[in-house]
């Protein structure tokens, strides 16, 4: 399996180590496996990362030894029997004192275990600063999602050519699924929807048994994972002829779409993005519209940043966002349309790669 160039990881790590002291601790301990991958290569489903300004450690059980020795490059691997031991060992090596941990991939009850064990050594939560660790993609990242966005979109136009009135909604998702690993995708990024008519004003429907007839919308809403980074897309296809309101629908939601996307760049606030699009909609159209606008992609399908009305964050270059506005009229039909960008110091790059003019299937 080919890999990020190893010197991919030993930057990632220094640039981290740096901010250690800044952020108040003298280390920090990482259990989100993402987290890990990203910072080692490692591609395990679990285990635990201590870096330190000095050094870095790979804690993992049994299962992984072979395998994170292999992955890994640079830094050493550390087998335990219990991890919250292995933690208090490696801790005491590196002379820990202040550890920084991820609050929202700890629970309590090892927090709790670990006070005992760590005597003298304070737990710090570090949610904003470790939240934010991967937001800002590098250039191998970027390779990597525009990978995994062609496959998508590969297995997207397949199924927009296949599909007819009559398949369910089961049907089309299993024949786009088949279409992405057969296109070289590892997996689905998450489970596929494919929402017709009325069940598309469910913003995360499964796939029914539903069969997909004339009149409908189908919001088709997919994404691939290609070595471990996902794409995310949502076309909304027409079957046949549509009234005049879902075609003016539509376009509503086109225009809310290409107005946030031009508005992207850095320094604009994910907020302000939110605000745009629902603008964009207007009162007409607005309050149909119940979700954010868009969040972070990469080795998860939903990272930081986020863009909806409470988000405080501000777009940085090398963010990769989502932006999906949709509408959804219960009884009746849905519609979003998403695309994933990269944000650029003036603008931003298209990652997916599907046209998002509505596409109509007889
Ligand atoms: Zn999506
Ligand atoms: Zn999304």
């Amino acid at each position: 399996m080919q890999h990020p160039p190893l010197n991919v990881f030993s930057r990632r790590r220094s640039l981290v180590q740096k901010k250690i002291s800044r952020w108040g601790v003298d280390g920090i301990l990482l259990a989100d496996i993402c987290n890990i991958r990203y910072l080692s290569g490692f591609t395990g489903s679990e285990g635990l990362l201590l870096a330190s300004p000095e050094g870095v450690r790979l804690l993992v059980d049994g299962r992984y030894t072979a395998q994170a020795r292999r992955e890994v490059c640079g830094i050493p691997v550390f087998e335990f029997a219990d991890r919250l031991e292995g933690v208090e060992q490696a801790a005491a090596k590196m002379r820990l004192q202040k550890i920084g941990f991820e609050p929202l991939h700890m629970n309590v009850s090892d927090h709790d275990r670990l006070i005992r064990r760590l005597k003298n050594v304070n737990l710090i939560p570090l949610g904003e600063e470790l939240r934010m660790l991967r937001a800002r993609k590098d250039a191998a990242e970027i390779v990597l999602m525009k990978k995994a966005a062609a496959i998508a979109a590969r297995a997207a136009s397949g199924l927009a050519e296949a599909l007819r009135p009559g398949w369910t909604e089961r049907e089309a998702a299993l024949y786009l699924e088949m279409q992405a690993r057969q296109g070289g995708a590892e997996q689905m990024a998450f489970e596929t929807i494919v929402a017709s008519g009325e069940n598309g004003a469910f913003p995360h429907a499964q796939p029914s048994c539903r069969k997909i007839r004339h009149g409908d919308f189908v919001v088709v809403d997919f994404g691939v994972r290609y070595q471990g980074y996902c794409s995310d897309e949502t076309c909304t296809f027409a079957i046949g002829e549509l009234t005049r309101n879902q075609k003016n629908a539509y376009r509503a939601v086109k225009r809310a779409h290409d107005e946030a996307i031009a508005a992207i760049g850095a320094g604009a606030a994910a907020a302000e993005i939110d605000a745009l699009a629902r603008r964009t909609l207007g009162k007409k159209y607005s309050r149909y519209f119940v979700h954010g606008t868009g969040h972070g992609v990469g080795l998860e399908v939903h990272e930081a940043p986020r863009l909806a009305p409470t988000s405080k964050d501000v777009l940085q270059s090398g963010m990769a966002v989502t932006v999906e506005p949709g509408l959804y009229y219960p009884g009746l039909w849905g519609i979003r349309i998403e695309d994933t960008v990269v944000v650029k110091k003036n603008g931003c790059e298209m990652i997916t790669s599907m046209s998002k003019d509505l596409i109509t299937i007889e």
